[in-house]
């Protein structure tokens, strides 16, 4: 049994400066991989360097929408560049996010369509940050023709409805620890029920830590299991079995080896 955190901030301060901790209560916890995500040029070099150190990582590099609003013809040449590296997986996080508006929309969707036509000659999967925004998200995947191509909706968060779009475009979305809290029936509803074949759940750390550790003062991928758990006795399944087909879905998606 090994569970893969499919998104992590493993470059983040608070993760970053105990490293070595971090990953082995991650190894001691099952977590036999980590997929850690960039948010922008320099994270995202942080993240491939992080991989590049570590057999058990992986990287995934793009611009968060967050910093949208800062990023220049530079950044993007740059982003384009590390995608050659052997240890990037996928592209992102990108995306739009007009619930807390630190970039405007404006920029928002400039860097979003700039990274998918990056994108759109690359064989990458696709990390999708997306909050309050799913219609917009949705029609300029679709318009810059990722429709059936490999792509998530990270941290999903939204509606049945909203879950049932994303399908319908062959996307998929992921789980964190969110399932796991009281007031989120409406998103266990859709967790319940959710094809086997493409669950995928992630940590999302150090944000999101889960139900029994939601105290923690930083979220890392040894939580992960909480999730799993939850999601296990959710769905009415084992474990063993919930944690192999996750663990399954996320080296299909990410083509890890
Ligand atoms: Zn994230």
């Amino acid at each position: 049994m090994s569970l893969i955190d499919s998104h992590a901030h493993l470059t983040f301060d608070v993760l970053a400066s105990d490293l070595a901790g971090v990953l082995a209560r991650a190894a001691e916890a099952q977590v036999a991989h980590i997929v850690t995500i960039g948010t922008g040029l320099e994270d995202s070099q942080r993240a491939v360097e992080l991989a590049a150190a570590h057999a058990d990582v992986s990287a995934v590099a793009g611009i968060h929408p967050h910093e949208a609003a800062e990023v220049t013809r530079q950044h993007l040449d740059g982003l384009r560049n590390l995608l050659d590296s052997p240890h990037v997986v996928g592209m992102g996080e990108m995306g739009l996010d007009y619930h807390y508006g630190f970039s405007d929309r404006l920029s928002q969707r400039r860097v979003f369509e700039a990274q998918l036509d990056i994108a759109s000659s690359r064989q990458l999967p696709l990390v999708v940050h997306c909050r309050d925004a799913v219609r917009d998200t949705v029609s300029i995947l679709s318009a810059a023709g990722f429709d059936r191509r490999p792509v998530v909706f990270h941290c999903f968060t939204g509606t049945r409805e909203e879950a049932e779009v994303i399908d319908d475009h062959g996307w998929r979305i992921s789980f964190t620890g969110i399932v796991t809290f009281k007031n989120a029936a409406a998103l266990q509803d859709i967790a319940r029920t959710y094809p086997a074949d493409q669950l995928m759940i992630e940590t999302d750390c150090p944000y999101l830590s889960p139900v029994p550790v939601r105290s923690a003062k930083a979220n890392e991928p040894a939580h992960l299991v909480h999730t799993a758990r939850f999601l296990a006795d959710l769905r009415d399944e084992a474990f063993d079995t919930l944690a192999a087909k996750t663990a399954a879905n996320t080296r299909r998606f990410f083509a890890l080896a």
